[in-house]
């Protein structure tokens, strides 16, 4: 007799519920936070300029701009490549809506292209395919915390001088063939939500090598003023000048001092979920009912996410039954994502519909994130294997 399922009544193998991610908060973020309280700049203080200098030292690149989320990051670097009304963005449809909505916010398409079935991340033969005259330039997202293949998209970018814009969203303290992840594209994003790698409750940086991109973005967080508040105030002078429409995508200075706080320990956090990451590769090497997603060589990766594929010919459930089964054991999975080509305000817009892109459409039908964070012990990790074992053992075809 197998045993019971908790989703049948069954005792669950967690007693409560294990989130499939959570922010890691410890008492000195908590001064750095109250320090800058006290303090004579709540926003466009010291702060701002002080965690921009660390992440660009940390990700290898000479300039970061911080900024709200990491929407209005990509928005910021759309903004900085001057995308036009009807001009092409290349974006995949296995991401988060965010990366293709801010092609939108500019007026520009956005072009879907589909994954590599093995990581998920875009396909460089796609977007070879996907460009036309129009394309202006190319987003990649480093699903899961997987750098994508840069070299390969450079080459497909490079001979026509398309700008590329690295969705890094996922991928902090990742990094490909050595080098640091926001130094791999020509603009490279970052969120700071909770649930990601490094936090600041809300935020976002852009990071690039480029002194002008760098300007036009720090310009457009702040309506596209010509001087900031502080610049101003030190120069006792009330001038400006709104040179373009600009918004107010700011970073405060006590979210600056969280995420200073939070970066220092980006390097021990993403060890930490590599080494969870490596007890489920082991527990789930041998299962016939999933595989986990591929590593490409070179790759070091900052596992914001832990995403398995299910094998429909194992299995006689659905992935959502899968899915109800393993959160009734308080396993909090997810999906990430369902394809961006198939929300309403696509198919209303643009006319996509199913079909289009197979990898991506196959994978969604198919896939769990389970839970993966540098707060977890090995004996959550253990929980998280036992669960599926149980679940997928019972569903066993
Ligand atoms: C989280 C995320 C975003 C948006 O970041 P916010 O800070 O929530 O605005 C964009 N792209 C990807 C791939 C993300 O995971």
């Amino acid at each position: 007799m197998p045993t019971p399922l908790a989703i049948d009544g069954g005792s669950p193998v967690r007693r409560t519920l294990l989130p499939y991610g959570r922010q890691c908060v410890e008492e000195d973020d908590v001064t750095a936070v109250s320090d800058v309280l006290r303090s004579d700049w709540l926003t466009t203080g010291p702060k701002v300029e002080e965690f921009e200098k660390a992440f660009a030292v940390c990700t290898g690149t000479r300039h970061a701009v911080a900024v709200s989320n990491g929407t209005a990051a990509l928005h910021a670097a759309v903004y900085a490549l001057n995308i036009q009304e009807g001009e092409e963005v290349i974006v995949p449809t296995m991401t988060f809506a965010a990366t293709a909505n801010a092609v939108r916010f500019q007026g520009g398409t956005p072009v879907f292209v589909d994954c590599s079935p093995d990581t998920l991340c875009i396909d460089p033969k796609q977007v070879e395919r996907a460009i036309t005259p129009k394309t202006k330039a190319v987003i990649a997202v480093d699903y899961g915390g997987q750098a994508c293949d840069y070299p390969a998209l450079r080459t497909v970018t490079g001979k026509r001088n398309i700008p590329l814009i690295a969705d890094a969203c996922h991928a902090i303290g990742g990094t490909l063939d050595g080098r640091p992840v926001g130094s791999l594209a020509d603009l490279n994003t970052f969120s700071f939500h909770p649930v990601k790698p490094m936090t600041t409750g809300e935020g976002g940086m852009i990071t690039t090598d480029d002194e002008a991109l760098a300007l036009r973005m720090r310009r457009f967080r702040n309506h596209c003023l010509t001087t900031d508040h502080r610049e101003r105030q030190e120069k006792g002078s009330y001038a400006y000048e709104v040179q373009d429409l600009g918004y107010n995508y700011r970073l405060t200075d006590f979210q600056c001092a969280l995420g200073l706080s939070q970066l220092k320990k980006v390097p021990a956090w993403t060890e930490r979920r590599q080494h969870i990451a490596q007890l489920y590769n082991t527990a789930f090497a041998s299962m016939k009912a999933l595989r986990p997603l591929t590593v490409r060589k070179g790759v070091g990766h900052a596992y914001h996410l832990y995403v398995i594929l299910l094998n429909p010919d194992a299995l006689n459930a659905s992935r959502d039954e899968i899915f109800k089964a393993l959160r009734a054991e308080n396993i909090g999975v997810n999906v990430h994502y369902i394809p961006v080509h198939l929300h309403p305000s696509y198919r209303k817009r643009f006319g996509t519909h199913e079909g289009m892109f197979p990898v991506a459409e196959d994978a969604f039908s198919r896939m769990i994130t389970l839970p993966l964070f540098s707060g977890m012990t090995d004996a959550d990790a253990k929980d998280v294997i036992t669960a599926v074992q149980k679940v997928t053992s019972f569903y066993a075809r």
